[in-house]
């Protein structure tokens, strides 16, 4: 069973420090929020197994880390600064602003239909370059990335040259983007400021482009099961032709059921990420050689043509590219949602699980004391934390009688309890609990960090098979 709904998750996770509102103290601010002990280390987690998948199983992906602030002209090229906008209407009796593709005509605070004409409002977030220069000075303008996608494409030679690449390869990069959205909410799902996982693949322009975006769509779908969401969760939208970007000739969105309470099926789901076939579109338009008919440069400003010539049939072309594009925080959230579950014990109490997948839970393992008056229990209770750290991430805690202890555990996700008790001191073993079903198990010290790893291995599901590409490109 999922959480019911987004709601359970905000106040879950800002109870035991996943996520809280940012800068409550000063009243927040709309749609910030800040990663606790626990966030982080899942949010991390979520990163890590991403980039160990593409980055180091596979062996045809490089990784990168670009500037969140680039120069203003990759933007003119990349079609953003004319382009990156979303349709902007006023509702005339409750003054509300409201982005026009999302309502159905309909104003969402009050119900009025009567709405401004649609205009176009661009998201890129402006900022300004240099202590000398005027607030309004073309020259100085600068803008945060809305995605991290464009680093890429201008540091496409440089990696393929550097780590003489040959095509089909791909260029991943985590990092965070910037879009100022009309209407952020739902917590962490729509937010001003957000981190991606992109991955740029570059293939040739013959490829089989649309299967090649079929075939990054099941690997993602594997990706995230690995990652405990439920494939009943997880579904398909071919994004229409006349809702495709600039750059797309074909995007398909990987949705998540996001709003289970809701009552129709279609406004259950909402967006986790899109595999979009982006064409040469990037590389192409940041290129300093295509010209139009008349011979004139289209970009006048590159000093760089990104072409990519082919050894094998001496040709020279612009790669074309497939991108699997996908938000960590919505990730996380998902992963928060389908991990929800609540449980009884046997005198009636309503528990909550989190039934996170262990190579994504904060902590692994928990030692706790059983009694924490008990100067040798809780003496070896810190000595295994310790022996135990270098293996997996193990946490000590004696804030509490061992049904409290328990309990929380459970909440944040933490697959394996290591209790010590009084046996413990003569026999030399613990009593390790299982989150899930609550089983207990005695298990020598000596034997413990062996016995936890192979336990969080089996009850892991699979991770995809690192696959490279099949198909004829
Ligand atoms: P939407 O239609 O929901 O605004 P999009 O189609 O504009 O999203 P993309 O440009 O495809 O989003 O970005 C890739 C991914 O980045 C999304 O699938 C999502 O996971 C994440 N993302 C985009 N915008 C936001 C945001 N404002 N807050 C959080 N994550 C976001």
């Amino acid at each position: 069973m999922p959480a019911p709904n987004i709601d359970t998750i905000v106040s879950l996770a800002k109870r035991r420090g996943f996520v809280f509102p940012s800068s409550e103290i000063y009243g927040g601010l709309g749609s910030a929020w800040d990663y606790g002990p626990l966030g982080v280390e899942l949010s991390n987690n979520i990163k890590q197994s991403w980039w160990r998948w593409l980055v180091y199983d596979r062996d045809d992906i490089e990784g990168l880390d670009s500037s969140i602030i680039l120069n203003r002209l990759v933007w003119k090229y990349s079609g953003h600064e004319t382009t990156f906008h979303d349709p902007l209407v006023d509702c005339r009796e409750c003054k509300t602003r409201l982005r026009a593709d999302k309502i159905e005509g309909k104003c969402t605070n009050c119900g009025s239909t009567n709405l401004t004409e649609p205009r176009n409002f661009n998201m890129m977030f402006r900022t300004i370059l240099g202590a000398a220069a005027e607030e309004d000075d073309p020259a100085a303008l600068a803008y945060l990335r809305p995605e991290t996608a464009q680093g890429i494409f201008i540091n496409f030679l440089n990696v393929q040259t550097a780590m003489r690449r040959k095509i089909p390869f791909g260029i991943a990069q985590i990092g965070k983007s910037f879009r100022n959205e009309i209407t952020p909410g739902n917590f962490i799902l729509r937010t001003r400021e957000f981190e991606q996982m992109e991955m740029e693949y570059f293939v040739k322009p013959d490829a089989e482009h649309l299967k090649l975006v079929d075939e990054w769509v099941e690997q993602y779908l594997e990706w995230f099961k690995s990652l405990g969401i439920s494939s009943e969760n997880l579904h398909l939208h071919e994004v229409p032709a006349e809702e495709l970007a600039h750059y797309s000739k074909r995007t398909v969105d990987i949705m998540y059921r996001y709003f289970p309470e809701r009552a129709e099926e279609e406004r259950q789901w909402e967006e986790l990420m899109g595999i979009a076939y982006r064409t040469d579109f990037d590389l192409r338009s940041h290129s300093s050689k295509p010209a139009d008919e008349e011979g004139k440069r289209l970009n006048s400003d590159s000093t760089e043509d990104l072409s990519y010539f082919d050894e094998a049939t001496k040709q020279r072309f612009y790669p074309h590219v497939i991108e699997p594009a996908a938000g960590v925080n919505r990730t996380l959230l998902a992963v928060l949602m389908d991990a929800y579950s609540e449980k009884t014990n046997d005198k009636g109490e309503m528990r909550v699980i989190l039934k996170l997948s262990p190579q994504l839970a904060p902590i692994k393992a928990a030692i706790l004391p059983l009694a924490k008056n008990k100067p040798e229990i809780v003496g070896m209770a810190k000595a295994i934390k310790r022996s135990l750290q270098p293996v997996l991430r193990a946490v000590y805690d004696d804030t509490g009688g061992i049904g409290k202890l328990y309990a929380r555990q459970d909440e944040i996700g933490t697959p394996m309890c290591v209790t010590v008790d009084h046996q413990s001191l003569e026999d030399e073993a613990v009593t390790v609990r299982d989150r899930d079903t609550w089983e207990q198990e005695r298990v020598k010290v000596a034997e413990l960090a062996d016995y936890l790893q192979r336990r969080l291995k089996a009850t892991a599901p699979a991770q995809p098979v690192a696959a490279t590409t099949s198909l004829e490109i």
